[in-house]
């Protein structure tokens, strides 16, 4: 056991909280008000190879590793939750395919997605469900060397950017959800208007009509009917990316609220002064300082995962974990800022919106305690 970050984790983590100061720090508020990413920082995201961490240099990855993968997110996600989301679900679909693609799909698709050139997607949430995958609607059917794609998915990210999605259907022969590899913006495919949300402005999120789509049989991605598994075990490299942003907002938290509480003065001294303040900073540390380890450890485990149903329970436990104290974390430093931290000109307020998405997206809490509880109890 060895808590200590090696010179070359120490390295990336730097060279990420340098860029995020560079050139996330001065457009970060203008993202959120604006609701919009310039596209010119995709391309400077790729320059930094940060889309390309964890996966193998032959596939045009930089072998940095998970553990490298969540130091680089939890550096941009304190400065820009945002950008830190679109890199977190390009890895989700990306892990996917380098778990269960064929070679001939890591190559096609790792090394542009890694490049920026493309980014990836995960779909399975559709308009009846994001927790239950015997009720997707969206249908796969057998047709010579294709399969036809019908359906609408829902809150689907990275969805107007080129590249592939992971696309959940329930195909014909076998009657159960299979996953599919979908170019987005092949023949049939469109997306809605941007939903309007509350946090991650600027992360657009639509929905995915498929219409008559062909997905060449050489996209079917595991086998028929294996989707489940496929979205167990892949959406687990979600949460990897969950946590790590999760991450970044509570060490943003801490770091308004102590500079805020050393500032905001009242009667003779400053507010740090006050119990009630300091048993504020106080949660915020040991929060963070716990969900910083169980992330970390979750990218350690992720690089090498030898058991795939404890990678599936440390991956829930550790988002549920990770985005819920993210959440109270985000709360107590708009309280450690009075009224002045339910004001737009104070991050705190944006990290507050920002927060609430993590305990719901990629699986809702109650969701990840079941499978929790369902791997303890063997069932
Ligand atoms: C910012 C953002 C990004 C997203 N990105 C993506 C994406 O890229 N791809 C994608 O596929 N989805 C994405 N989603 C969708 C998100 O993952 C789902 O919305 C989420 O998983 C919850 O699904 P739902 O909204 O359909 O809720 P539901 O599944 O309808 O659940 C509603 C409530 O019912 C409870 N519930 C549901 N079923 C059960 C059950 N069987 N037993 C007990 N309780 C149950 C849940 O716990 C929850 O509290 C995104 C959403 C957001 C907000």
């Amino acid at each position: 056991m060895d808590f200590k970050l090696s010179k070359e984790q120490i390295l990336i983590q730097s060279t990420a909280r340098e860029f995020a100061e560079k050139y996330l720090e001065p457009i970060a508020e203008r993202i959120d008000r604006e609701n919009h990413i310039p596209e010119d920082i995709i391309s400077k995201l790729a320059d930094y190879d940060f889309f390309a961490l964890p996966y193998e240099e032959k596939y045009g990855g930089a072998g940095a590793g998970y553990d490298g993968y969540v130091l680089v997110l939890e550096q941009l996600s304190k400065v820009c939750k945002p950008i830190a989301s679109i890199i977190s679900v390009n890895t989700l679909g990306l892990g996917a395919i380098t778990k269960f693609g064929t070679e001939f799909q890591k190559e096609k698709y790792l090394g542009p997605c890694c490049k920026g050139e493309w980014l990836a997607s995960f779909a399975f949430t559709e308009p009846g469900t994001g927790s239950d995958p015997k009720q997707i609607t969206t249908t796969a059917v057998k047709q010579g060397d294709h399969f036809i794609l019908n359906g609408t998915k829902r809150f689907i990210s990275n969805a107007t950017f080129k590249g592939p999605m992971v696309v959940f259907a329930r195909d014909q022969e076998s009657g159960k959800p299979t996953a599919f590899i979908v170019d987005k913006f092949c023949a049939g495919y469109s997306v809605s208007e941007p939903w309007n949300k509350v946090g991650l402005h600027g992360q657009a999120l639509s929905d995915v009509y498929l219409k008559e789509v062909q997905v060449p049989a050489e996209n079917l991605l595991g086998q028929l009917g294996h989707g489940y598994p496929i979205l167990q075990y892949g959406i687990g490299f979600g949460k990897i990316g969950m946590a790590a942003s999760a991450l970044g907002g509570m060490a943003s938290a801490l770091e308004e609220s102590l500079k805020y509480a050393k500032e905001k003065t009242h009667r003779d001294g400053v507010i740090a002064k006050f119990p009630t303040i300091q048993v504020k900073l106080a949660d915020l540390a040991i929060s963070l300082e716990a969900a910083r380890w169980l992330t970390y450890r979750l990218g350690c485990m992720a690089n090498d995962i030898q058991d795939q149903i404890e990678f599936i329970k440390t991956a829930a436990l550790t988002k549920t974990f990770v985005t819920e104290a993210a959440w109270i974390a985000s709360r107590l430093a708009v309280d450690v800022h009075g009224s002045y931290g339910l004001m737009e000109d104070y991050k705190v307020a944006r990290s507050y919106r920002d927060a609430i998405t993590g305990p719901i997206v990629e699986g809702v809490t109650d969701m990840q305690k079941m499978i929790i509880a369902g791997i303890l109890l063997g069932s």
